[in-house]
């Protein structure tokens, strides 16, 4: 497909109207961009946004009208485009210096839609040649700008969603940071006058404002402008399950023992800080790309008091209880134990590709179905080693279960050991092909 891989925008004599030239294939497109009374720019017909670089950012995302979405700008054009913006940032000018974002999952380079992922895989992606594998803020120029609050005017919110939830949906959007601007996931309150929706949403934010690490969906910050939204980083790569679906063929064991083995270090790192997750679930594991998961959903977590080991809910609620622990639904007590409970389903779930946890059973009947002592039984592709450590998982006393120390450790060790036989085997991808029974 023809794609334009030049644009330019230059200001027009008419006050406050830009002209944006783009070539696609031979041909040359100008589109005029305009400003309504209230001063808010849009191409026309468009979608209109405060800023210029607002909506710049959006074209590269959708094209709205255009003859094809923005791509590259044109080499010589950073000084008009520069000039003719003041809206636009000194110095990142995402207009003339298209970012490659190395972390999404197609290979050309950016992806507009959620969920698509690459494959054959060409060149092996490592988390930490993403960009999201250190905080935004590692920078110490960026940290100095590091609030909860973040100005509306750096957030461009599109009209992509690339989920949705009881709270509303998560948007696609753009931070623009001192030095960057980032990709970011939004998840924007729906229009609700409950102050409870809120209150819970600022929860949320004020777990993960406080956790940072690697394997675990960053929050950049909060934003209240038309509604109450909560800035993350993206893993555009969606959620765990919906990945592996139908996916035997070309995922082996051995990527999934990866992936997994990524959530326990975030897990790990979240009961050394004392956080219960409670909704730990193939669902709320996303990818950045198919190495690289991250923990996501921190709406039911609790950060714990120093001295205590576990959370007593008030009243049972709305919970997930085909990933619950026995103790969760018979006392209400939440611990990282019962975080590894769900780890255990969680794994169960992955290594099934994607399939339902106790099928046929409704929620109530699992807790029968566990306290006969029975367990869900190992998936075809499983390997034995890692049908032994969920079980372990499935421990029913709280007490007797492994913590997320030996969880980690454990996978650390049978991905490595996959690893060390792939490199010295010709046959790299049937090394991880053992199954169980
Ligand atoms: P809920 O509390 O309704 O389960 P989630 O936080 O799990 O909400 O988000 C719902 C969906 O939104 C996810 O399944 C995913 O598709 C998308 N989503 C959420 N956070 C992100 C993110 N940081 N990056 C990309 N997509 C996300
Ligand atoms: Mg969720």
């Amino acid at each position: 497909m023809m794609e334009p891989l030049l644009s330019r925008l230059r200001p027009r004599k008419e006050q406050g109207t830009y002209a944006l030239s783009l070539v696609y294939g031979k041909t040359v497109y100008h589109y005029l961009i305009s400003q309504d009374k209230a001063g808010k720019f849009c191409i026309p017909e468009g979608t209109k946004f405060d800023t210029l670089w607002q909506l710049v950012e959006y074209l590269k995302l959708k094209a709205d009208g255009l003859i094809y979405r923005l791509k590259e700008a044109c080499p010589n054009s950073s000084a008009s485009a520069e000039a003719a913006a003041p809206t636009l940032p000194a110095h990142p000018s995402t207009f003339t210096q298209p970012q490659r974002r190395v972390d999404t999952l197609n290979s050309d380079g950016y992806t507009p839609e959620p969920a698509r992922v690459a494959s054959p895989e060409k060149q092996r992606p490592m988390p930490m040649d993403t960009s999201v594998y250190e905080s935004p803020y590692s920078d110490p120029e960026e940290l100095k700008d590091k609030k909860l609050f973040l100005k509306r005017e750096n957030l461009l919110v599109a009209d992509i969603e690339l989920g949705c939830g009881n709270f509303g949906s998560v948007r696609q959007g753009v931070y623009r940071m001192r030095k960057k601007q980032i990709d970011v996931a939004i998840k924007v309150l729906k229009h609700s006058t409950e102050k409870a929706d809120k209150d819970e949403m600022m929860r949320e934010a004020q777990i993960m404002h406080q956790l940072d690490n690697p394997y675990i969906v960053r929050l950049i910050g909060v934003c209240q402008a038309e509604a109450l939204m909560l800035v993350m980083e993206m893993a555009g790569g969606g959620p765990l399950h919906k990945f592996l679906i139908g996916k035997k063929e070309e995922i082996p064991v051995s990527n999934v023992a990866e992936l997994l083995h990524q959530v326990a270090m975030g897990m790990k790192y979240l009961e050394e800080k004392n956080f219960v997750h409670r909704d730990l679930a193939a669902r709320n594991v996303l990818l950045v790309n198919r190495h690289y998961a991250k923990i996501s959903d921190f709406g039911l977590s609790k950060a714990l008091g120093a001295d205590d080991s576990y959370y007593t809910a008030r009243s049972a609620g709305k919970w997930p209880l085909k990933w619950y622990a026995p103790e969760c639904i018979n006392f209400r007590k939440f611990s990282s134990r019962s975080d590894v409970w769900s780890y255990g389903v969680t794994m169960w779930e992955a290594f099934s590709y994607g399939q339902k946890p106790y099928k046929k059973m409704k929620g109530p009947e699992v807790l029968d179905f566990i306290k006969q002592g029975k367990r869900m039984e190992c998936p075809p592709e499983c390997p034995p080693e890692m049908y032994s450590l969920m079980s372990d998982c499935w421990t029913y006393k709280w007490e007797d279960r492994p913590d997320f120390l030996t969880v980690e450790q454990r996978m650390r060790n049978y991905y490595y050991s996959l690893a060390s036989r792939a490199e010295g085997s010709p046959q790299c991808g049937q090394v991880a092909e053992a199954a169980c029974g």
